[in-house]
């Protein structure tokens, strides 16, 4: 596969030609700094011309790890429906 001649502005080229994808810093998503579960969010995109970045969440749970991949608009409804389910905790309260 060819490397892509340009890179999205959120992309880590040296991680990209690594993995043969665009791909963003990796954030974690750890609110008490030492869950069981690990969960990392990050962007992804193929190298093909009509691809789309994607929102990958990826969880590893003691040795297995699971990927799930999402369209920003899906990541987005995702945000918006975690949001109101915190909301019916009252943990949210902006
Ligand atoms: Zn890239």
């Amino acid at each position: 596969m060819t490397a892509p001649a340009s890179h999205p502005v959120w992309c880590l080229p040296a991680r990209c030609a690594r993995l043969k994808v665009h791909v963003s810093p990796v954030l974690p998503v750890d609110a008490q700094h030492g869950e069981d579960d690990v969960i990392d969010v990050a962007l992804v995109q193929e190298w093909r011309d009509d691809a789309h970045p994607q929102v990958s969440a990826t969880v590893q749970a003691g040795t297995e790890v699971r990927q799930v991949l999402m369209s920003t608009g899906q990541a987005q409804v995702f945000i918006d429906q975690v949001g109101r389910l915190l909301e019916l905790l009252g943990e949210v309260t902006s």
